[in-house]
């Protein structure tokens, strides 16, 4: 093959690395408020990568091997036994400049910026690593073997913490061999890694000879403690897996979920707005700006022709970023509600839906796994949300405010994922009401959706959460139907899914299944409603409501160093050792310098 072709080089896909002359055109037409910013020194490729469209049948889990733990534990120990014979090559750095290629005019390979190692031979095989685009994270590569790389994520800006999302590209692949990647510095706890869950993929060559998008893959995938100590306190946390790719010379990404980008959003509102049918059913405005200048937008969506009265509904997502499966239900639900169908007529005929699809835009363009560019996680701030830190979360909460005042407010729901449970599930909010009406509208979406588990469901007031959207919501607003959708990064565990990974099918029947609940709540005759309040009544499902406590989800905050659990895991490598022994790596790990937070004015 040629391997200095137009498109591709060693399989690195070269139209990341410049803009051509059509393309700097179409950006000057392009609306500057919708330019995406980083706010940050994270510095974005020319381009975006793009992907075909995902059309994989249901991907079963992967049945981990019972020795899987004794094993990777095993090799962790080689590794620290023999870290003097690791080749400990830093072959990527989203941040530092690279050693390989200084002197290197980007104009002899026909790009405005250089991938940061370019194999001069074929016989090269090292891999060439690329994070530096939207929602990217990985912020160094080291090779220790031929075929092996230690990996090491970004923490979330302006923070130490929250190293869990990842999503970046490999090229320069050879086939058939097995290749070991070992993300090195997670930070939860637990992960469902260890419960059947495989990484996300996709191939270029994949993508253009077989039309396959994003596709689950890898083998021997273990989570474990590892032997790095965190500065304040507890230990990191190793996912590694074993891959073996089918193209030499191939691209491949890797991802935690499917990547779900702030300009994909931009094109998808643009596209909506621009639909003739749909233009009476929804109104795109402007919410503010977030803190890196980029527009935050909501739409509203109802019919706005009839003067009926209308109850409000305020739909929000993405306040983490790394969970971007609630971006793509989001997304469903918008198709949904603003499509052709009878039920969706008759949910814009009484209701006015008010949806901020991405709270969290600056997270996401930097690829940060759960803050914004405070350094704070949103989602405790609903309390009293800062205009200038949390601008997002202050005006969302001015238009529940407004719309309460408006009308009716009977439903709030925030869309999350859950990094640690399977399944699809609701938190809510209990008071003082005896019929525990609360629990209905979850009861409802058990009914309409094969992957919703009402027994994951909780309704307690958890302290600590309680500057979360849903109950700080519920208490000034006195919304008794406000939620934190929950779902799952791994899948079900029971019923027809069950062994199945969740992918766009399942999130497109969530979205479905959560409009027809609204339906089913309010609509005049009540009967599925006196269903289930009998079930309620029956008191049967009162005492299957989970103390929450002990399984602090992605909701509550699950990075505590004096979690004694996470003290006592038994993973925990016992092998005497210590800094030196674990190599350089532990050394220049300490040596990323985390950014200082910039002095903002207000902030
Ligand atoms: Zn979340």
């Amino acid at each position: 093959m040629d391997l200095n072709s137009d498109e591709f080089f060693f399989g690195i896909n070269k139209s990341l690395y410049f803009k051509t002359e059509e393309q700097k055109n179409e950006m000057k037409k392009m609306d500057p408020e919708y330019i995406t910013k980083t706010g940050t020194d994270f510095v974005l490729l020319p381009n975006s990568p793009e992907f075909i469209n995902h059309n994989e049948p249901f991907e079963p889990m992967y049945i981990p091997k019972q020795t899987i733990l004794e094993e990777s534990l095993r090799r962790e120990i080689e590794r620290i036994c023999f870290a003097d014979t690791l080749l400990n090559k830093v072959v990527f750095d989203c941040a530092d400049p690279s050693p390989f290629n200084k002197d290197t005019d980007p104009n002899v390979y026909g790009l405005e910026v250089l991938p940061f190692y370019i194999p001069q031979t074929k016989e090269d095989t090292t891999l060439v690593f690329e994070s530096r685009f939207e929602s990217g994270n990985l912020r160094r590569a080291i090779q220790i073997c031929d075929y092996e790389y230690n990996l090491i994520l970004k923490p979330d800006y302006y923070t130490t913490m929250n190293t869990q999302w990842f999503y970046f590209s490999l090229s320069n692949t050879r086939k058939d061999v097995e290749y070991r990647f070992n993300i090195i510095n997670m930070m939860k706890p637990d992960s469902l890694y260890n419960s059947g869950m495989k990484p996300l993929m996709y191939s270029e060559q994949g993508a253009k000879h077989k039309k396959i998008g994003w596709f689950r893959d890898g083998h021997e995938i273990c989570y474990y403690q590892n032997n790095m100590k965190r500065k304040n306190g507890g230990y990191y946390y190793t996912l590694t897996f074993a891959v073996k790719f089918q193209y030499d010379f191939d691209c491949i990404y890797i991802a935690h979920c499917y990547p779900y980008t702030y300009t994909h959003l931009c094109r998808y509102l643009k596209q909506l707005e621009s639909d003739p049918a749909k233009k009476n059913r929804v109104k795109r405005k402007q919410l503010c700006q977030t803190i890196a200048g980029n527009t935050c937008d909501f739409l509203i969506i109802g019919d706005f022709n009839n003067g009926k009265e209308k109850k409000g509904i305020v739909i929000t997502s993405r306040v983490h970023p790394g969970e971007t499966m609630a971006s793509y239900v989001m997304e469903y639900m918008i198709d949904f509600l603003t499509g052709n169908t009878h039920e969706a007529r008759i949910l814009r005929e009484n209701f006015i839906f008010k949806i901020v699809p991405m709270l969290n835009i600056d997270g996401v363009v930097n690829g940060n796994y759960r803050c914004n560019l405070a350094g704070v996680d949103l989602n405790r701030q609903w309390i009293d949300p800062n205009k200038k830190q949390h601008p997002t979360i202050y005006h969302t909460k001015q238009l529940v405010k407004k719309t309460k005042e408006e009308r009716d407010l009977v439903l709030f729901c925030d869309i999350h994922g859950h990094s640690r449970k399977k399944n699809i599930f609701m938190y809510g909010c209990s008071g003082k009401d005896p019929n525990r009406k609360e629990l209905v509208f979850p009861m409802l979406n058990r009914n309409n959706c094969s992957v919703f588990s009402f027994k994951d469901c909780c309704f307690l007031l958890q302290k600590d959460r309680e500057g979360s959207a849903r109950i700080a919501l519920w208490r000034e607003f006195s919304i008794i139907n406000c939620y934190t959708l929950e779902m799952s990064f791994c899948g079900a565990d029971f019923g027809k899914y069950e062994y199945f990974h969740f992918n766009l099918d399942i999130y497109k029947e969530i979205a479905q299944s959560f409009c027809l609940s609204i339906i089913d709540c309010y609509e005049p005759e009540q009967i599925k409603v006196k269903q289930v309040m009998e079930e309620i009544e029956q008191n049967s499902l009162k005492n299957q409501q989970k103390d929450d406590k002990n399984n602090s989800g992605d909701e509550g905050s699950d990075y505590s160093n004096d979690d004694p659990k996470e003290q006592a895991m038994p993973q925990q490598i016992q092998v005497q050792t210590n800094d030196q022994q674990l190599g350089s790596q532990t050394k220049k790990l300490k040596k990323i310098p985390l950014l200082p937070p910039k002095k903002k004015k207000g902030l």
